[in-house]
């Protein structure tokens, strides 16, 4: 199987090139059709099988595919909930290198630093949102975000958000999403604390493990 077969968008396919990938890694070749479907995911995968593209690239076409006017600022279309500062920045990584070619921003927000340059950058377009929970909630608190347009749903690592007690934010995060929305949570084990989060979050989620 290649990329291009997965049912992806021209301007993706050029920066999966450029990055140097030529196959879909399995995760990828299952997450990807289910994603673009428009469907609730539940993937089991660890870190280091590709999983981060296989939720961006699907997440990025289908953003790309819907244009919403006007776009007012701190009115993110999508959101990745992270356990970590880390995993925040390398998943907006990620979402820059193979978002390149298109017209769609994201923005990376973590606690630990100034919150200042965070509330300028939100009073930008973000269509993506990554985001660790507890700085999420500070802004949500403030109103310096909204995240009433929230269309995509990412819960990335969920076996860690609740290994670190974000189990409450999360449930707060979930409290302002809209209720129609796409819903992906991936995570490496699988608790009966998560099969809940699972259950209660995810609408007849198709289901890939690696
Ligand atoms: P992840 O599991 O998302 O942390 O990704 C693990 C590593 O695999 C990252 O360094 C990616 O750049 C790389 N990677 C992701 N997808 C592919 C692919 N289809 N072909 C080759 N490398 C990939």
């Amino acid at each position: 199987s290649n990329f291009a077969s997965l049912g992806l968008a021209e301007p993706l396919l050029r920066a999966i090139s450029e990055t140097g990938y030529t196959t879909p890694t399995p995760i990828q070749a299952q997450a990807i059709p289910l994603v673009l479907a428009g469907g609730d995911l539940l993937a089991a995968a660890q870190t280091g099988t590709g999983k981060t593209a296989g939720f961006t690239l699907p997440l990025l076409h289908l953003l790309s595919q819907n244009h919403v006017h006007p776009h007012p600022p701190g009115r993110p279309r999508c959101l990745i909930l992270t356990p970590t500062r880390e995993l925040a920045a390398q998943v907006e990584e990620s979402v820059k290198t193979y978002g390149k070619h298109l017209p769609l921003s994201s923005m990376v927000m973590f606690g630990g630093v100034n919150i200042n340059p965070q509330i300028s950058a939100l009073k930008k377009r973000v269509d993506i949102l990554v985001a660790t929970p507890g700085r999420l909630l500070d802004h949500t608190g403030q109103r310096t975000l909204d995240l009433s347009g929230v269309e995509i749903l990412v819960l990335d690592e969920a076996d860690r958000m609740l290994d670190m007690g974000f189990i409450r934010d999360i449930r707060k995060v979930l409290a302002l999403l809209p209720k129609k929305r796409q819903n992906l949570l991936f995570s490496a084990t699988f608790s009966d604390e998560i099969r809940e989060l699972a259950n209660s979050l995810l609408h007849n989620p198709g289901c890939v493990e690696v």
